[in-house]
């Protein structure tokens, strides 16, 4: 065989293999499994419900179910579709934890850069910070000074670490300098259950989970992670942390898909059609603009810039994280 023609071979060899795994995907009567690393009823759920129902049709009607793998800060979640078989049958919706993780957690058992395909990034969401009910203060000043005034006794709930509400938890902390102490849940949705009963005083968390508990008065709310204010009626009047006076604050928190490493890049670009349809989808968009978040309208649509962008995002928070001195084993 000519020289050229055989180092031709392989390459021609791999694409068929490529398309052929991608052969039928997705079979009508398997179903698809998105896995959420965090409790049900909270925001990555929120927003992997809303995706599962807006890339249905587009992934040809069959049953796309969600899976709440919660724990360990969304580590344990993680690690379940970096070890699921490379099919596109299980998929991973994960927030800026895949960005944070690597930092946080010295031995998470998958590695972020390496272990996953990546689908496309699906939106971005910013943050408030929010208080039980019947906490004594009206403003983020008047919170400052409660938590001052109650020394050793204020507790902070999250997600656990590398959670995005332990991030923005741990920014805040550094302001009043004062300890607080965390207390971790599988998801802010259990944790929003026990702010509202009272069990815990304060938490960051994202407005696709919050929104409706302040519009409610069922929490406090004192200001939002954001640079500028927002929009969303129920959330417009509060103040950037920024302008409240922790200059330079910006928490904005994106959510992905992701398929096991090694999944056929022909059932990448089948899913990523998908997931493009959905994030022009008008009820999908509206769903998630009411609650404060923005569907991701720009080239991070595409797997590449959702891998370039998660890498930027690793080496953005990396410094922080490590100036903040937090680490788990
Ligand atoms: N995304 C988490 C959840 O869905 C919350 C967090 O990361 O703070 O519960």
């Amino acid at each position: 065989m000519h020289k050229f023609l055989k180092s031709l071979v392989p390459v021609a060899l791999l694409a068929v293999a490529a398309a052929a795994g991608a052969q039928g995907f997705p079979v009508k009567d398997k179903v698809i499994t998105l896995v959420v690393p965090f409790a049900a009823g909270g925001p990555t759920d929120r927003v992997a419900r809303d995706l599962a129902e807006a890339m249905r049709k587009p992934m040809g009607g069959g049953t796309i179910v969600v899976d709440n793998a919660a724990g360990a800060g969304g580590s344990i979640g993680a690690n379940k579709v970096a070890k699921a078989p490379a099919d596109g049958y299980t998929l991973l919706v994960h927030h800026i934890g895949m960005a944070t993780m690597p930092t946080l957690v010295r031995n998470i058992p998958f590695k972020v850069e390496s272990d996953f395909e990546y689908v496309g990034l699906v939106n971005d969401v910013p943050m408030t910070l929010i208080s039980r009910p019947s906490l004594a203060a009206n403003n983020y000043k008047e919170l400052v000074s409660w938590i001052g005034a109650n020394k050793g006794k204020v507790n902070l709930a999250n997600a656990g670490v590398g959670s995005a509400s332990h991030l923005c938890g741990m920014l805040f902390q550094s302001a009043p300098k004062e300890d607080m102490t965390t207390v971790p849940y599988k998801g802010t949705g259990p944790a929003m259950t026990d702010l509202i009963a009272g069990q815990v005083d304060i938490m960051c968390d994202q407005t696709t989970n919050t929104t409706a508990q302040i519009e409610g008065k069922k929490v406090k709310a004192f200001a939002v992670s954001s640079p500028k204010r927002l929009t969303t009626p129920a959330l417009k009047d509060l103040p950037t942390l920024d302008e409240a006076g922790l200059k330079g604050f910006n928490v904005s928190i994106f959510h992905g898909l992701y398929a096991p490493k090694g999944t056929p890049p022909a059932v990448i670009a089948k899913l990523n059609d998908a997931l493009k349809v959905a994030l022009k989808d008008p009820e999908f968009i509206k769903k998630q603009e009411g609650l404060g978040a923005v569907v991701v309208n720009d080239k991070r649509m595409e797997p590449a810039e959702h891998k370039r962008f998660v890498a930027a995002e690793i080496a953005k928070w990396s410094p922080v994280i490590k100036a903040a001195g937090v680490y788990v084993d």
